[in-house]
């Protein structure tokens, strides 16, 4: 059981509301029973694998927005709304449990709108949770933008639907995740003692230019990791990470760009120390590739070797499987995992799951 406790006795009424996903869920169960289930198994145990990078949207929460904003291409897949196949292509994977999480569309609304949209997705992620609590957990929404009302809402979402943390984007309107005006939401995440999954969601500057026009995906292929990459440098530089020592943050995409150039980030202010005159709360404690080996960071590398350099930069203890589902770039997340070369068996179970099961307060 993943279920904390309390939580499906708190929550049955909403369940029951909810007919067409948990039923659907819980009938599709025996049906498929273990035929087509993918068992991962390492040196000969069977292992509990986590997807920490699984999205899944709520249309009636997207309908508040105005203009309203349009669903995503890859709809019903990020509906739920098909949730045998969604259940289907994990055990295909041999994926156990997938950690939901929405893209933040919702960063311009005004505060009542967006306390409605973030209050009917968190509910609805609640009850998909409910439904099924071997096979999904989710991290709250909440509205960045109103950084006292995004605190509120992450405890809410972690107290009443225990969700397990919240997910964010990597810049809000064009600020930086470590303005101190956000030091309310960073303070309650710490208080509470759950992770912080930063997604990306492009570099919009650039994309009102012609840099990543053309052939390639550029704007997301470069643009996604490299605003990931600005936001963890900002908590880094800026000092956020010292104020608040205990946040636990997630890096979507494997943190970005930053963890293959870290020597880079330590030798900045050597190098140049006229552009280092402090951050917002003073120079920094540590030097700053040692920040990165305090995160977490999803294993969305695309090859063994890849999540072999990832954990040799910031350690095995800090990275979680992710798939990016069901944006179909990647099947073979756990077998990246499972063929990383000079990775043991151990740090293998931890990234499969292991650390996603401590971090997530995902029991056996
Ligand atoms: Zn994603």
């Amino acid at each position: 059981m993943t279920t904390r406790r309390g939580f499906l006795a708190g929550t049955a009424g909403a369940i029951a509301g909810l007919a067409f996903v948990g039923c659907d869920l819980l009938a599709a169960r025996p049906a498929r029973a273990q035929a087509t289930r993918r068992q991962v198994m390492v040196g000969g145990k069977r292992v509990k694998t986590i997807d920490v990078h699984a999205h899944c949207a709520v249309p009636e929460a997207m309908a508040l927005m105005s203009p309203r904003v349009s669903p995503p291409n890859l709809l019903p897949q990020l509906l739920m709304g098909t949730p045998q196949a969604r259940l289907a292509a994990m055990d295909a994977q041999g994926i156990d449990v997938e950690a939901l999480s929405i893209n933040p569309y919702w960063y311009k609304a005004d505060r009542d709108v967006a306390t409605r949209i973030c209050e009917l997705q968190n509910e609805k992620l609640a009850q998909v949770c409910a439904a099924n609590p071997d096979r999904f957990v989710a991290f709250a929404t909440v509205a960045l933008q109103h950084p006292d009302l995004a605190a509120a809402q992450l405890e809410e979402g972690v107290k009443k639907y225990s969700l397990r943390g919240a997910a964010i984007g990597g810049s809000v309107n064009g600020e930086e995740v470590s303005d101190p005006k956000f030091h309310p939401f960073w303070a309650k995440a710490e208080q509470l003692g759950v992770p912080v999954f930063i997604h990306p969601q492009g570099t919009a500057e650039l994309n009102a230019t012609t840099r990543f026009k053309g052939n390639g995906l550029l704007d997301n292929v470069i643009g996604n990791p490299l605003e990931t990459t600005i936001a963890l440098s900002h908590l880094i530089f800026e000092g956020t990470l010292d104020r608040f020592p205990g946040l636990k943050i997630c890096g979507a995409h494997a943190g970005g760009f930053l963890p293959s150039y870290a020597g880079r980030s330590d030798r900045g202010c050597p190098t140049r120390p006229a552009a280092c005159p402090g951050g917002t709360h003073g120079p920094i404690k540590k030097t700053p590739s040692e920040y990165l080996k305090q995160m977490y960071y999803d294993t969305m590398v695309f090859s063994g070797e890849g999540i072999r350099h990832l954990a040799a930069e910031v350690g095995a203890g800090q990275l979680m499987m992710g798939t990016d589902v069901p944006y179909p770039w990647t099947t073979t997340a756990v077998d990246d995992i499972l063929g990383a070369p000079g990775v043991s068996d151990t740090d293998k179970v931890a990234m499969l799951g292991g650390n996603a099961m401590k971090l997530l307060g995902i029991q056996v």
